[in-house]
């Protein structure tokens, strides 16, 4: 089976597609379909912003897509970044710049309020059939600062506590494994085997 997955981060398609191929489905990316316009990430919420992309490159390509929205929600934020994740330090937003917005908006808060998660929709949409929604969440608690140098995003703020590491120190496999990403994949992968 070949699958378009509906994402340009470099990060995401790589864990996505690690987990996908060890099933034996194609993974392909939207390099492949330089063509194709981004798809605007207007909604309000996860699952609105990956139903939307889905159906659009679903309808584009006439190829069976996945794709996801996914992000960081801090309790202290009162759930910002959310949706906004990437972009939360502005249009021109890197992890660098996002991950540093964070820290100076988390400098004062204390140690016991520092609770984040790391949530994620997957939206299949398989030619025929109405759009299917997966969700993962993880939950963490946010450092003062930036530790390890593996995954992407705020993975290096990250801290789980069960790991004794953030996010940015685990090995893929285990991320892989773990991660809201991993957990919504893992039911596509049950779903569609
Ligand atoms: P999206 O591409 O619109 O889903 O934006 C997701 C954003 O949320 C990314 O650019 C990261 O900033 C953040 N994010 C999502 N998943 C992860 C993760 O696994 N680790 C770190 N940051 C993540």
């Amino acid at each position: 089976m070949e699958l378009v997955v509906a994402t340009r981060n470099a990060g995401k398609l790589k864990e996505i597609r690690r987990l996908l191929e060890a099933q034996g489905i194609v993974v392909l990316g939207l390099d492949q379909f330089p063509e194709l316009p981004d798809v605007e990430e207007d909604g309000d919420t996860f699952a609105a912003n990956a139903t939307k992309k889905a159906e659009e490159v679903a309808r584009a390509t006439g190829l069976p897509c996945l794709a996801d929205d996914s992000g960081l929600t801090v309790a202290a934020l009162d759930g910002r970044p959310g949706v906004y994740s990437a972009r939360f330090s502005g249009e021109e937003a890197t992890d660098c710049s996002n991950n540093r917005k964070l820290l100076v908006e988390m400098a004062s808060v204390p140690e016991n309020e520092r609770q984040a998660a790391f949530c994620c929709v997957m939206a299949l949409c398989l030619p025929g059939q109405p759009t299917r929604l997966f969700e993962g969440r993880v939950e963490g608690h946010l450092l003062k600062q930036l530790q390890g140098d593996g995954g992407f995003g705020y993975d290096p703020l990250f801290w789980l506590s069960e790991f004794n590491c953030t996010m940015a120190e685990l090995p893929l496999d285990v991320k892989n494994r773990i991660s809201h990403r991993g957990q919504a994949l893992r039911q596509i992968v049950e779903f569609l085997t």
